[in-house]
């Protein structure tokens, strides 16, 4: 039996070339999204993969929408928790909101997600749960106190959940992507990528998000079972901790 893979987030960006490269791996993917449902259903044309709409910092959204995922597809056996926004400004001019929004998406949905399902992954005795962070919860970055912490809280939720479940046969990772060529990153102005982004970039590029679906998969694989609670980088040598 294929095993299956939801992936928050997974019908744009990043997550759809991680949901595309699962799918081609031979899981059975669902998709989840917030509200862009025209590019959500030009995925699911273009891939055939099941998309679902919910607010993944909404539990009982959650548990609603895992509930109808597993009715679709069979229970979860891979959870990449993906979805993620961004809503910077230096701390002195943060409003509240855009803390909470930052902390309710990027990682209150972590624990939602993660928690509805790490129930029957023990059960099942195999799981894997794999949450994108940032070269940003890594390091920090000016203007984003919001999002290196929701980042960093990642990190954190990662390294306490790999001990819980490791007897379970359960690992659970975090990937740290540097700046990857999606709408998240072409919002920033293309001065401001050209003069301070892509010098403090070794490898003198964007990533692609098939680099950091590639990432997803090996630590997906039954294969990549002795890891876990660990950290990938994947940032073309910007920030090596
Ligand atoms: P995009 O903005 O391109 O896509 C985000 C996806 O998340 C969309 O599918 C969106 O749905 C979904 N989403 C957003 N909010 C919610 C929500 N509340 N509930 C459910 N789904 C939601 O993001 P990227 O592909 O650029 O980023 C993906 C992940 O990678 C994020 O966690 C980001 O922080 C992280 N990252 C990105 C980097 C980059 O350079 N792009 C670098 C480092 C980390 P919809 O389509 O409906 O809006």
């Amino acid at each position: 039996m294929a095993r299956v893979a939801i992936v928050t987030g997974g019908t744009r960006g990043i997550g759809a070339a991680i949901s595309t490269e699962l799918k081609d791996k031979g899981y059975q993917v669902g998709a989840t999204y917030a509200g862009n449902d025209a590019a959500a259903s030009a995925f699911k044309e273009q891939t055939g993969i099941n998309v679902y709409k919910w607010d993944v910092g909404d539990y009982e959204a959650c548990e609603a929408g895992i509930a109808q995922v597993e009715k679709d597809l069979g229970p979860v056996d891979v959870l990449v928790n993906n979805a993620g926004i961004t809503r910077d400004g230096m701390l002195h001019k943060l409003s509240k909101d855009k803390w909470d929004a930052v902390m309710r998406t990027n990682l209150d949905s972590v624990f939602n997600m993660t928690r509805l399902v790490i129930e029957g992954m023990r059960a099942r005795k195999f799981g894997r749960v794999i949450s994108i962070s940032s070269i940003n919860g890594r390091k920090g970055q000016m203007g984003q106190v919001n999002y290196s912490a929701a980042k960093a809280g990642l990190l954190g939720f990662t390294k306490a959940l790999a001990q819980e479940g490791a007897f379970k046969g359960i690992t659970c990772n975090v990937i740290a992507p540097g700046y990857i060529n999606t709408e998240m990153v072409a919002a920033v102005p293309k001065e401001v990528l050209e003069s301070k982004i892509l010098p403090l970039i070794p490898v003198g590029r964007l990533g692609e998000g098939e680099e950091i679906a590639r990432c997803v998969s090996f630590l997906a694989a039954d294969e990549a079972g002795f890891i876990t609670g660990a950290c990938l980088d994947a940032n073309g040598g910007q920030y090596m901790a």
